[in-house]
């Protein structure tokens, strides 16, 4: 296979020869793909608009999804925003470094192409030793959405990204698996309240605490207020259903609750194609398939997220047509993994 190099560097102890070359790689504009505790990245110099729409073509990503601006510390995180609430600052001191991404007002400097021409700009402080060598030696903020084609499951290691854009990229940094598994809380602080435009690992019930006492209440938004989907107005632009299929696997994915479990089993016996072809990932019941075909999935949110989006890369590299996944129990620890199995599904 045709691919970028892909440089080992030890997660814990980032050699700075290697930080630095690829440090030097962003500042001239390349892209260079990294680890993150959430998933791989995609980088790019968020303030060079050439580059970041390098990032758009590589990925096959359209124009209306914003990407998050990578910082390595608070005060470059406020650089790149003209309003920085009470609520930032509980909210950076309680989560960063770590999964969470918060929107804010954007400074004049941003360029339009990073933030899909909104006003605001998504900023995060990612906690991976490799990620926070690189943002420093790099001195500009570095735009990263995942390191994937658009649509498609999300790399949590080396190889996925190798498998999915290392034709496209100049340097992948191989820092072994990401830590966290899924990609990051959205947070917009642009309102009077905090708006969870895109669940994960962060709960809402985790930003309630760290803002209590503040005045500043915790909401999900709907759908039609996140950009991971289309605006409106872009609607006749995009072949039906793409946008809300993300994070998605090649295989067609069921998503069943465990009551469901006497219909899915007897769909899939009735199902012409071979149990070669189908992966389960199950939490508390059984499809009566081959062995190697039920994935035991961990009974803890975060050991699952850790495990979610290789055994879905796992399943298409094996050529399933079908994956069979059990949906976890509808709880806020949940919630971010109930959002990214829903989307593959659709
Ligand atoms: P990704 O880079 O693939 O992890 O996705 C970035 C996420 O952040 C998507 O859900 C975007 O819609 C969201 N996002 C990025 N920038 C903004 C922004 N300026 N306003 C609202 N959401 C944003
Ligand atoms: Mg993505």
């Amino acid at each position: 296979m045709a691919g970028a190099p892909l440089l080992t560097v030890d997660p814990n102890n980032p050699d700075p020869v290697v930080v630095e070359h690829a440090a030097a790689l962003l500042r001239r504009g390349k892209l260079v793909a990294f680890p993150t505790e959430t998933v791989y990245g995609l980088g790019a110099n968020a303030l060079d608009p050439d580059a970041v729409v390098a990032v758009y073509t590589a990925k096959g990503r359209p124009a209306w999804n914003p990407v998050i601006a990578h910082v390595p510390d608070v005060a470059a995180a406020r650089a790149l925003t003209r309003h920085w609430p009470p609520a930032a600052d509980r909210l950076a001191a309680a989560f960063w470094p770590g999964p969470l991404t918060l929107v804010l007002p954007k400074a004049a400097h941003v360029p339009d192409v990073a933030t899909a021409g909104l006003d605001a700009v998504a900023v995060r402080i990612p906690a991976h030793p490799v990620a926070l060598a690189l943002l420093r030696a790099a001195g500009v903020p570095i735009a990263a959405p995942s390191a994937n084609r658009f649509t498609q499951v999300s790399p949590t290691n080396a190889q996925h990204v190798q498998a999915s854009l290392g034709d496209r990229v100049e340097l992948i940094l191989d820092g072994g698996p990401s830590s966290v598994g899924i990609e990051s809380t959205v947070v917009d602080l642009t309102g009077r309240d905090a708006v969870i435009l895109r669940p994960g690992m962060i709960t809402a019930a985790d930003l309630e605490r760290a803002l209590g006492g503040s005045g500043v209440a915790v909401r999900t938004a709907t759908a039609a207020v996140s950009h991971d989907a289309p605006p409106a107005t872009a609607t006749a632009q995009r072949s039906p259903g793409m946008a809300d299929r993300h994070y998605a696997p090649r295989a067609d994915v069921w998503l069943f609750d465990p009551a469901q479990q006497p219909e899915i089993a007897a769909a899939l016996a009735q199902r012409g194609d071979g149990a070669g072809t189908v992966t389960a990932l199950l939490r508390t019941t059984t499809l009566g398939l081959p062995d190697r075909t039920q994935v035991r999935m961990p009974d803890d949110p975060a050991a699952y997220a850790r495990a979610l989006y290789a055994a879905l890369h796992t399943a298409d590299a094996a050529g399933a047509s079908l994956i069979v996944i059990e949906r976890p129990p509808a709880d806020d620890r949940w919630a971010g993994l109930r959002d990214r199995l829903t989307r593959a599904a659709r």
